[in-house]
């Protein structure tokens, strides 16, 4: 697809997907996924209400058909129909009350960050309900005597929805790509991701791969404990990957790194970055975020790492109305897009090799390694040759990349790709990507 063909593209989608109201269940996520699959073939999956998914259970679906605040003289001032963000997501159904303002005021929530904004607000866990609002709205049902207040939501057994594609490459270690799909009408949080993730796939299913990589459109949070707790197994072959959030802002793209620092998926992030000439402001691991919570916590130890067009918390449209496709355009979605293509062809380039025997050292004469390696290599004069294939035996444990070797022992790669190379052919590094 040529680049105006795909910006076109990006653009009907950011339409069409917009005003579906999404949760973290319900009707709306299954329509998302359905035009997912119109772009890559992903399989639906669903997990029932109320099952157990580690320390969580997932929740009732909810579904809304309508919801409004009208004033004393019977306007609507509110109305869920004209945007999705005015009543907070899993509120329980109230059938038309005529109720004080004192009592109302109370279920109204303001953007503390601009008056015309409505905030994006969700009671998952609470059984309460909440109407997001702006000054305006709040203003013309102040001191209302009689306000009429309608939910027509419901709760009811059904199912929790994520979407997931195994892309097979040549080896079974896999990469994971994952975004979530359960925010309502905001673009840049995240619309702009499922779009950039679903174009990124279309991109990767063309190409003869080296790794497989699994790609999962789950509901932020509960969606990812869902996944992890019925995928535990699965995990296993998973070596790294990507939370894709945030991609389509005006601003600067930003990397949040993962874990641990010195996975080569940090050092292929700066690499094409650096390639792209991209300016970048770059973030340290952190507990709050994305998904990358969930894959990253102790069972599992995932690192996953996320760059956005402006990044969650850091502009001021986050979390509200003005998060919307005057903000977000699919020519930025386009350039971040780039990136993450970037950042795939480094991953299927990378070298990374990991040590099979991990108990002790491995008796390098019997492999005839002792006194033949580098007999015509030149290491850097800090190590003797054998120091250097201890230090690579220490160091390669399936996370570092030939380059990072390279770097952290200041000595060529050249010489580092040849010390790898014949210590694969007699069995005791093992390529991890085939
Ligand atoms: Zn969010």
């Amino acid at each position: 697809m040529k680049k105006k063909e795909l910006i076109k593209k990006i653009d009907f989608y950011l339409n069409k997907l917009f005003n579906i109201n999404r949760s973290i269940t319900g009707p709306g996520n299954r329509q998302t996924l359905k035009e997912i699959k119109k772009i890559i073939p992903i399989k639906i999956k669903s997990v029932k209400s109320l099952q157990k998914v580690f320390d969580w259970k997932i929740p009732l679906e909810w579904d809304v058909r309508d919801a409004y605040i009208k004033n004393d003289k019977g306007e609507k001032i509110i109305d869920f129909k004209k945007n999705n963000l005015h009543l907070a997501s899993y509120s329980k159904p109230i059938r038309k009350k005529i109720l004080k303002w004192s009592y109302v005021k109370k279920h109204l929530i303001l953007s503390k960050k601009n008056k015309n904004f409505i905030p994006y607000r969700t009671l998952y866990y609470k059984k309460d309900w909440a109407f997001c609002c702006n000054f305006e709205q709040y203003k013309k049902l102040k001191n209302n005597k009689k306000i009429e207040v309608s939910i027509d939501s419901k709760f009811y057994k059904g199912s929790l929805n994520y979407g997931e594609l195994l892309i097979k490459g040549k080896s079974k270690k896999e990469i994971l790509i994952s975004t979530y799909i359960c925010h309502p009408s905001m673009a840049n949080d995240n619309l702009s991701g499922i779009i950039l993730t679903a174009f990124l796939v279309k991109k990767i299913l063309q190409k003869k791969l080296k790794w497989s990589y699994r790609v999962i459109f789950i509901p932020e949070t509960i969606g990812a404990i869902a996944y992890s707790h019925l995928n535990q197994n699965k995990f296993k072959l998973i070596k790294c990957g990507v939370v894709v959030s945030c991609v389509g802002g005006p601003g600067k793209i930003y990397l949040k790194k993962s874990w641990n620092k010195n996975h080569f998926i940090n050092l292929l992030a700066y690499k094409s970055l650096k390639k792209l000439s991209t300016k970048y402001i770059s973030n340290e691991f952190d507990i709050n975020g994305s998904d990358e919570r969930q894959f990253s916590s102790i069972g599992f130890r995932l690192n996953t790492i996320t760059i956005s067009k402006n990044q969650y918390y850091k502009y001021k449209e986050y979390h509200s109305s003005a998060d919307d496709l005057n903000f977000v355009k699919a020519n930025n979605i386009y350039k971040t897009l780039r990136i993450y293509e970037e950042l795939i062809y480094q991953i299927e380039k990378v070298k990374i090799y990991e040590n099979k025997i991990k108990y002790c050292e491995p008796m390098l004469s019997k492999y005839k390694l002792y006194p033949e390696i580098g007999g015509n290599i030149i290491p850097n004069k800090k190590y003797t040759k054998l120091d250097l294939i201890l230090w690579i035996l220490h160091l390669a444990d399936g996370t570092k990349s030939n380059e990072y070797l390279s770097n952290y022992l200041n000595v060529k790669l050249s010489i580092v790709n040849l010390i790898t190379k014949k210590l694969e052919k007699n069995k005791i590094l093992e390529k991890i990507n085939i």
